[in-house]
């Protein structure tokens, strides 16, 4: 397997986005920037990740067990991903949407991680097959969890209603090349002047919509 170079991974994210900074400043448009982000993180996973680690992957579409948590997101993601939405869906279904949007923001806002999995509510984002509607521009951290245990998901979720914690086991390098991402693209943004504050994924593409 290829060996990963964090600080390098780091630099390149940085690079890349400083060299698009300025193009995406004139045209007010950032989705690009954070596409080319997601394309530079997913193609250094997939020189991360081998033929066996694939095989034990146990994340398949319909299964949504970890959709209930709560995922932080930086601006520059709520930003890629209201845009989607506003180019996916019609005038009817974004109303729809973010009526649920706003029920989910006042349900969860005063819970803290084990509460909001407690409350069992669902990411507003999550589809009637359990599939995730914004599949393409998903959260940098929803793209860092995977798991080779589905079963053990579910007991995890379980457990910690009862105040106790399971392990799950998953593709280490993933985690760490997207939390890697998230850092240097929150610098990137620091360094532009910009507010590099993480915010609750309702809420922050609600502020876009
Ligand atoms: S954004 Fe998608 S992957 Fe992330 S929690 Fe919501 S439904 Fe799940």
């Amino acid at each position: 397997m290829n060996k990963f170079d964090a600080q390098e991974f780091s630099d390149r994210v940085l690079n890349l986005i400083s060299t698009k900074f300025s193009l995406s400043k004139i045209k007010n448009n950032f989705t690009e920037l954070m596409e080319a982000v997601f394309v530079l993180s997913e193609a250094e996973v997939t020189l991360h990740i081998t033929d066996e680690e694939l095989a034990q992957m146990d994340c398949k579409e319909g299964c949504s067990t970890c959709c209930k948590v709560n995922v932080s997101i930086l601006d520059f993601e709520a930003i890629i991903i209201s845009d989607f939405l506003l180019k996916t869906l019609t005038n009817s279904e974004l109303e729809t949407l973010k009526i649920k949007m706003k029920l989910l923001v006042r349900d969860i806002q005063s819970l803290d991680e084990d509460e909001r999995i407690m409350s069992n509510k669902p990411c507003a984002f999550l589809n009637k097959k359990g599939g995730c509607s914004i599949y393409p521009v998903r959260p940098l951290l929803c793209r860092s969890v995977t798991s080779a245990d589905k079963q053990a998901c579910k007991d995890a979720m379980t457990m910690i209603a009862l105040g106790e914690e399971i392990s799950i086991p998953m593709h280490a390098r993933q985690k760490q090349i997207m939390d890697v991402t998230f850092k240097a693209v929150a610098k990137s943004m620091e360094n532009q002047g910009l507010s590099s504050k993480s915010m609750e994924l309702t809420k922050s593409v609600l502020t876009h919509l």
